[in-house]
């Protein structure tokens, strides 16, 4: 028989904090589009004599946010320590963050979907360096981060993704990570022997690939008879393949001490309190809340959840008057079918839809002045702006007389989809719908069309 390990899999998730400033200075955190060493000063480029200022603030909310989020305890009083190593993209020659062998982190424990969390901290940024041009951009140089770490608790790549899929769906609920940056993710794996861990995972599709892979590679060694030390890899997305960078540094090699600069970060009961009672829901939450006051179905409700601004649309569609439950399809299947088409999200910047005009096209089909169809036709041209279609004119259903006058001119124009019809074929009834509804702008009713052009034939 075959002999099966106990798989554990433990992570180190990075995110940049969602804030306007840096950490230890006043720059701007950059975007991508920012031409590159354009977002610096001499704290963040570490030029001889300039000290930190004190962390941000803003990017100490949003810690305490996540962590009271992982139900973690937060520490105050806890110590900035020098990280250290030399390398192109750390101009200081180390990084401040509040981990380490001494280091007491700024939050400690908590849990989330099953899995404990150890810890949770603060940090900044290194630069970003290019080896191959040699260039150095100093941008990111000092951005906020935090860095959660999980216990070892995960047994494959399909419950790793699972969790961290939930995890930041609820992150960007409190907004407290910047979505377009991404998170860098470190993967530890053991089977039998050491852990090996892979740095530096920038997406789902990869983590998931690097887990299979490095699962398959150690169980292949132990059947080789090679022993697993502790190490540390990279995954090389091009191969598929994980890749052996060093035997694992140890946490003496970063020479960890406090930094003589910056005072412990104070983080009061009070100002604690205050942040967990102003926290947005949760997925969890707004979940639960929808089931109860709409009554909509379990499958509507997580399609909406999935994403907050579709969610916040819905709420705000509700307040307009329109039973949301009934029409809870121009939300999850219209909205979300002309968002699709045009490749874009309500988070989108240039993108501005307003419940109030998806409101008014459901009133005018309630109320029988529009077709669904019509209804549908104007949504297509609400990406990226809509409108208020009451001060558009033009659109209303047509009186069935007209609509008997199109059929009769549509069964005039087409005299072999009629034969075809009377012959027994049934899709030609279809097409002559169809081009009632073209000739009509669709404002045809579907139902009258089609008893008309039946009676007619
Ligand atoms: P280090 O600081 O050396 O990286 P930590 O104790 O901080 O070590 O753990 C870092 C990560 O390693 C955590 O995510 C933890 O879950 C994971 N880990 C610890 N032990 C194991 C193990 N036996 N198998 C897989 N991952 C592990
Ligand atoms: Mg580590
Ligand atoms: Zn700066």
């Amino acid at each position: 028989m075959e002999k099966t390990f106990p798989v554990k899999i433990g992570l180190e998730i990075h995110g940049y904090l969602n804030t306007r400033e840096k950490l230890f200075c006043k720059c701007l955190v950059p975007s991508i589009s920012d031409p590159p060493n354009s977002r610096i000063c001499p704290i963040c480029t570490g030029q001889p004599g300039s000290k930190p200022m004190l962390p941000n603030e803003e990017a100490v909310i949003k810690f305490v946010q996540i962590a009271l989020l992982l139900k973690s305890k937060i520490n105050s009083g806890v110590y900035w320590y020098r990280k250290h190593y030399d390398w192109a993209d750390l101009p200081k020659g180390y990084q401040l963050t509040i981990s380490g062998t001494h280091a007491t982190p700024c939050a400690t424990g908590g849990k989330f979907l099953g899995i404990n969390i150890i810890e949770a901290h603060l940090e900044e940024d290194p630069a970003q360096w290019n080896p191959e041009s040699g260039g150095i951009n100093y941008n990111r140089s000092g951005s906020p981060l935090i860095e959660i770490v999980t216990a070892p608790e995960f047994s494959s790549s399909t419950e790793v993704i699972e969790w961290l899929k939930n995890l930041i769906l609820m992150l960007s609920y409190v907004k407290a990570i910047r979505k377009n940056a991404g998170i860098k993710v470190d993967v530890n794996v053991s089977t039998y022997g050491d852990r090996a861990e892979i740095k530096n995972l920038n997406s789902l599709e990869n983590i998931k690939k690097a887990i299979d892979y490095e699962i398959k590679r150690q169980i292949e060694n132990y059947e080789k008879g090679v022993e697993q030390k502790r190490e540390t890899l990279s995954f090389d997305e091009k191969l598929g393949k994980t890749i052996k960078m060093r035997e694992k540094e140890q946490a003496k090699d970063y020479r960890f001490i406090k930094d003589p600069d910056l005072p412990p970060l104070e983080i009061s009961k009070k100002v604690v309190e205050k942040i967990k009672h102003s926290l947005p829901e949760t997925p969890k939450q707004k979940l639960e809340k929808l089931l109860k006051k709409f009554s909509i179905g379990e499958k509507d409700a997580k399609i909406l959840t999935k994403n907050l601004e579709l969610v916040e649309f819905f709420e705000e569609l509700a307040k307009e008057g329109i039973d949301v439950k009934k029409n809870i399809s121009w939300v999850t299947i219209e909205l979300l079918r002309i968002l699709n088409w045009n490749k874009k999200t309500l988070e989108d910047a240039d993108v501005d839809i307003k419940p109030k005009h998806l409101a008014e096209l459901i009133i005018l089909v309630e109320r029988g002045k529009i077709t669904p169809l019509k209804a549908k036709q104007i949504m297509n041209d609400f990406v990226p702006k809509s409108f208020s279609v009451l001060e558009k004119g033009d659109i209303e259903k047509m009186p069935r007389e007209a609509v008997e006058n199109i059929c009769r001119q549509v069964i005039d124009e087409n005299p072999h989809a009629v034969e075809d019809f009377k012959k027994g074929k049934k899709e030609s009834l279809n097409y002559l719908i169809g081009q009632v509804m073209k000739l009509s702008n669709r404002r045809a009713d579907f139902k009258v069309a089609t008893e008309v052009l039946k009676k007619l034939l």
